[in-house]
């Protein structure tokens, strides 16, 4: 259905609203899984993957739930529960790098993405991303896509070091870094408990339904999308 919006802004899952799950489940997290060791070992002391590293041996340090004999170990540990790490988030976002640059890897995004982008854009609303996946592997799924180069319509980028996407405190962070009132920005996600959260920080918050996603038990009360191009925004 189409769920018509006087918003500034749009904030933009990737998992699940403008990826398909499957993409970062199927290929994503398995292609950086059968690199793991062989890239740490071979670019652990360059900057951004020692940078990366430091993270995780801290996050490693302070976690009382998951015990790792090594870093390495550790790494997978969180890659089987899918756990929103920053650390990992960071060097998995430094593997996919090189496979995007070497052509092997190539985002995988909805066909309704890229005509929504220009539309939203043509009416003036701004669009931003928000994903546990780091800022960079963000840039990267845009940058590489199979719908070609999208960065250009995407004016800023938010990932876990603003907050995890369940506390309500994040998506007022994001308000402020965008300098929007939240009430002036949509928010769109699989989650519902995501959607929650931006709720609770006073942003208009839709449920987007795709082929693929977890089941949502009804009664949410979200307006729901099943692809972008249902969600009409004209700018406030
Ligand atoms: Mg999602």
């Amino acid at each position: 259905m189409t769920v018509a919006l006087a918003v500034a802004a749009v904030v933009l899952d990737v998992e699940g609203t403008t990826a398909p799950i499957a993409f970062v489940h199927d290929v994503l997290f398995p292609y950086a899984a059968a690199r793991l060791d062989e890239f740490v070992a071979a670019r652990g002391a360059e900057p951004a993957v020692a940078a990366a590293l430091a993270t995780l041996a801290a996050e490693r340090a302070a976690d009382r739930e998951v015990a790792a004999p090594d870093l390495i170990a550790y790494a997978r540990a969180l890659m089987a529960r899918d756990r929103k790490s920053t650390g990992l988030k960071a060097l998995q976002g430094l593997i996919w790098h090189d496979g995007y640059l070497a052509g092997a890897l190539r985002g995988e995004l909805y066909a309704d993405v890229g005509p929504a982008f220009v539309a939203w854009r043509a009416a003036g609303v701004t669009i931003a991303s928000y994903s546990s996946g780091s800022i960079a592997a963000q840039r990267l799924i845009y940058a590489h896509s199979d719908r070609g180069d999208l960065t250009a319509h995407l004016a800023a980028y938010f990932d876990t070091t603003t907050g995890p996407k369940q506390a309500p405190a994040s998506y007022a962070a994001i308000a402020t870094a965008l300098a929007l009132p939240p009430a002036r920005i949509a928010f769109v996600s699989d989650v519902v408990a995501e959607l929650a959260a931006a709720a609770a920080a006073g942003m208009h918050a839709v449920l987007s339904v795709r082929p693929g996603n977890a089941p949502v038990a009804p009664g949410h009360g979200y307006p729901t999308i099943g692809t972008l191009d249902e969600l009409a925004l004209r700018p406030a």
